[in-house]
């Protein structure tokens, strides 16, 4: 008998049982050291669990290793003068220096000189009680979360056109009755391995995949179809292929009658997108577009999704709206079986963006600046709707004024290393060395975690409970299989703790149930509903997918089958024109870069780096080009390069492929030093989601001399 709970790391949370005792055999197995137990901690996929059904990939494998990180935090720490080194504490020293710090500056600059940065890894539990202590105990603004650079623009997107935002359109087991899938921008053979399975199940029935990316990656090979655009055109490509489906005639005409609204100043729009311009712009060749759009409509069941690569970008609202109405035109939201799907990153990054940590919303995906969401939390919170502050500063313009004479003056940061993971890092380094105070809950000293003036070590994934929301929108048991290491506390303590510290009027539990309990409450009547989903519920159903508004509500797998959650129910074509990169390339800078994530590597790598066979399989940074443009450079395969954009430089081995375009290479971003990817990368904003642009900047390559190998946990 096992603890039945689900993988800490991707959106796919496949299930796994932890299992304590026995022999310690390999990969699978995490050893928990101390007086604690000694005992063994194994690694088992569940077969009940339908997005993965039986299959993990490594890091899901290996993911018990980080119970017992060699440099796991079981101490508190903080430094006692500016230059200081951080030395371990106690939990009163710390906890009462962070509590009046926080109102020292809350008095001299007022509640927004204290920041919170929350993560898409936190529970529901976490990240709503993480919304509340801002608005509630601090009373700032400033609260945003490592999402917004994961998910946002799909979201934006989503909401525009369907009233609502929810990762897949229903169960991803739907996936393999497809008769095609489009994926603009995602590389699941690498990042979410088991998710390829419904897609193989598909091409086995007959189906295609079609995939869009500017490199050919493992996903790739798996496919029937590739489309290989130059980074950031991929709004020219999709308005290219709407405008081949309506001029084939194969618009389904009676859906886009029935179902939607818009669609006539789209179809003006894409009427100047005629195939040999959009060939000229995206490099796609006008018979692979034709194939892609004759597959696609003549599927009958089809998906269209966005993945990262189609949405990280200074217009990934537009790009996302330019696949939905594709899709629009398709007549595939809202018939079941079909639709448009965003393939959420992070473990949380559904729930994350849901329940409150974003900058402009309240739980249940409430908008902070509608009155009456505000008076039904407040209600819940107990406290005036007139004391909640209004919409806050998106991450990396929360990051940027971090320090500044307007910005905040103290960041408390939660489940995030911006170090690693933020555009530009070398000046949110900077910035964050610019604030009075700064303190990092986490279980290992990430990179940020080490610039810290407090260090409050907290409980990690199988040491807790709570919910996690996974890419298909079902809600999920997080279950505790081992106690946390003494000295360590739950995230929920420390907020609770913090709370009570600052004299937080409400109710502060500690209880995840009891927490969830709440949430209920205060998503009830929201587009995020989870006032009918319970623990109980939860275990009986094998998850229940949001929104569901009542205890005898079935849960909602598939949404939009009757109608659109728009005020007259109808989605809504947005037109999106082509712009380019924020940042094109130009003699100096001739190269485009974009960036990504490797198979044996996860987000910002504080996790996985540390996990001995992951960072045996993908040891440090590289960048990925190929051998012609390798070739006019002078660089060879496996030697040191200099990779330079306009915000800086990093330094990285070459590997040389012919899977990627000439005029394009490839960083993965899961590593700290001189290698870091987000060095380079550029944080020109969306205008409507305030997502950077991490998938496209201009950079130069040269030769670098020889430095020494890479470091471990580097
Ligand atoms: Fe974990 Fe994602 Fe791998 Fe599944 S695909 S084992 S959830 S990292």
């Amino acid at each position: 008998m096992g603890t039945p709970t689900h993988c800490p790391y991707c959106a796919l949370q496949c299930g796994m049982t932890l299992s304590r005792g026995g022999a310690e055999t390999g990969g699978g197995t995490g050893k928990r050291g101390g007086a604690e137990t000694g005992a063994t901690v194994r690694v088992a996929p569940r077969d009940d669990v339908p997005a993965n059904r039986g299959g993990l990939c490594q890091k899901g494998w290996t993911a018990a290793e980080l119970l017992t990180a060699p440099d796991r935090l079981t101490a508190p720490m903080m430094r006692r003068s500016r230059d200081a080194p951080l030395e371990p504490c106690t939990w009163d020293e710390a906890l009462d220096r962070v509590a009046a710090e926080a109102s020292r500056l809350r008095a001299l600059h007022g509640p927004d000189a204290v920041a919170v940065f929350g993560g898409g890894g936190l529970t529901n539990e976490k990240a709503y009680q993480l919304g509340k202590f801002a608005r509630v105990a601090l009373g700032t603004s400033q609260i945003d979360y490592n999402g917004r650079f994961c998910m946002s623009s799909a979201a934006a997107a989503s909401g525009r056109a369907f009233g609502m935002d929810r990762g897949l359109p229903g169960p991803v087991t739907d996936l393999a009755a497809s008769g095609a899938v489009l994926l603009a921008g995602g590389n699941v053979a690498e990042t979410m391995p088991p998710f390829m399975r419904h897609l193989t199940e598909m091409r086995d029935g007959g189906g295609a995949l079609i995939v869009v990316d500017p490199r050919r990656t493992a996903t790739v090979r798996q496919a029937d179809l590739h489309l290989q655009p130059v980074p950031g055109t991929d709004i020219a490509l999709a308005n290219g292929l709407l405008h081949l489906l309506i001029a084939e005639g194969l618009a389904d005409e009676d859906y886009i009658a029935a179902r939607t609204t818009g669609f006539g100043a789209v179809r003006t729009v894409v009427n100047a997108y005629w195939p040999d311009r959009v060939e000229r712009i995206t490099g796609v060749p006008v018979p692979r577009m034709r194939e892609a759009v004759r597959l696609l409509a003549r599927a009958g069941r089809a998906h269209v999704l966005t993945a990262r690569g189609a949405e990280q970008h200074a217009r990934g609202t537009d790009m996302v709206s330019a696949f939905i109405n594709l899709a629009l035109a398709l007549g595939l939201p809202g018939r079941a079986g079909s639709g448009y799907g965003c393939l959420t990153g992070q473990g949380n990054g559904q729930g994350g963006r849901e329940h409150g940590q974003k900058a402009d919303q309240l739980p249940g995906y409430r908008r902070i600046d509608d009155p009456a969401a505000r008076a039904h939390v407040a209600g819940v919170w107990g406290v005036d709707p007139e004391t909640l502050p209004g919409p806050g500063s998106s991450a990396h313009e929360l990051l940027s004024a971090l320090g500044t004479a307007a910005g905040p003056k103290a960041l408390l940061l939660f489940g995030s290393n911006p170090v690693v993971s933020a555009p530009g890092a070398a000046a949110v380094e900077e910035r964050l060395g610019a604030l009075d105070l700064l303190v990092v809950a986490d279980f290992v000293p990430s990179e940020t975690a080490r610039r810290a003036d407090v260090v409050l070590p907290a409980a990690q994934w199988a040491e807790e409970s709570g919910t996690m929301t996974n890419l298909e929108g079902r809600v999920l048991r997080r279950r505790r299989a081992v106690p946390p290491p003494d000295g360590v506390r739950t995230d929920l303590e420390i907020i609770g703790a913090l709370a009570g510290r600052l004299r937080a009027p409400g109710e502060w539990s500690t209880d995840p149930a009891e927490v969830f309990a709440e949430l209920r409450r205060a998503s009830a009547g929201g587009t995020a509903d989870y006032s009918g989903i319970t623990y109980e519920r939860i275990e009986a159903e094998g998850g229940v997918f949001w929104p569901c508004p009542s205890r005898d509500h079935p849960g909602t797998p598939r949404p939009y089958l009757d109608r659109f959650p728009t005020p007259d129910g109808l989605a809504r074509f947005v037109p999106a024109e082509h712009h380019g990169a924020d940042e094109d390339v130009d003699a100096g800078y001739p190269v485009y870069l974009t960036t990504g994530r490797v198979l044996a590597q996860y987000q910002s790598g504080a996790q996985t780096r540390r996990v001995p066979a992951l960072a045996e399989a993908a040891p440090g940074p590289f960048v990925e080009l190929h051998p012609d443009l390798a070739a006019r450079l002078g660089i060879e395969d496996g030697g040191q390069v200099r990779v330079e954009s306009r915000r800086g430089t990093a330094t990285v081995r070459a590997r040389l492929t012919g899977a990627i375009r000439h005029d394009t290479v490839f960083m993965p971003f899961h590593w700290a030093g001189e290698g870091r990817a987000n060095l380079l990368t550029n944080p020109a904003l969306d205008p409507v989601s305030r997502m950077p642009e991490f998938k496209v900047c201009a950079v130069r390559l040269e030769p670098a001399a020889a430095s020494p190998p890479h470091a471990p946990g580097a």
